[in-house]
């Protein structure tokens, strides 16, 4: 079984390891960043909640993120495990999680906690709003909400570590480096872990 979170900085990489992390342990990935955006997308109830505080770079509120979170963990699909991705970002949804794992009767196996400098971080996000990187394009990669997502993740996100760390189930891991480089360590944690 492997509930895995994803954790890192804003332009660490999250999304695209998310992805070959869920596909190769045939686990969902669940990204809050990204059901977020289809619901804005799709002009739903839920997007016209948090479409401004995203646009700013804010983060939504925690009952509202932690309703869409549980309701998702109790599709049939993550209960063969799963991967977070963006969540949890405070310290109120660390709980608002553990809450919802002890009713499935469920643990986080590992949380992955990405380590990417912060000149890096900015090279990549500035590097995203160029023209010709259309596939990650998006509409709070702007300057100044780039520099409110880094904020808040100081304060409000970097303490999740912490609490994960101290529990004992944080695994860090480099960052840097090229896509491939950083899979191949993600991975050789996992094994560990499914051992
Ligand atoms: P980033 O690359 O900045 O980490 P995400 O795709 O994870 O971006 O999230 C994009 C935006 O969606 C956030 O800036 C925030 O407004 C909202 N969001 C995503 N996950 C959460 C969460 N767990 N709690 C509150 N807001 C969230």
């Amino acid at each position: 079984m492997m509930r895995l979170v994803l954790f890192g900085p804003p332009g660490a990489g999250k999304g695209t390891q998310a992805q070959r992390i869920a596909d190769a342990w045939r686990i969902p990935h669940i990204s809050t960043g990204e059901m977020l955006r289809e619901a804005v997308a799709s002009g739903s109830e839920l997007g016209r909640q948090v479409r401004e505080l995203m646009e700013r770079g804010q983060l939504v509120p925690d009952e509202l993120i932690g309703e869409v979170v549980a309701a998702r963990l109790a599709e049939d699909d993550a209960g063969g495990g799963f991967l977070l991705d963006g969540f949890p970002r405070t310290a109120h949804q660390i709980e608002i999680l553990d809450r919802v794992l002890e009713r499935l009767g469920a643990e986080i196996d590992r949380v992955i906690l990405l380590n990417v400098p912060d000149e890096i971080v900015t090279e990549r996000l500035a590097g995203r709003r160029e023209v010709g990187d259309q596939g990650q394009q998006r509409a709070d990669d702007n300057e100044e909400t780039i520099l409110e997502r880094l904020r808040v993740y100081a304060e409000q996100t970097e303490p999740v570590a912490d609490v994960y760390r101290k529990r004992g189930v944080l695994a860090d891991v480099d960052g840097t480096g090229t896509v491939e480089q950083v899979f191949a360590r993600i991975q050789g944690l996992l094994v560990e872990v499914a051992g």
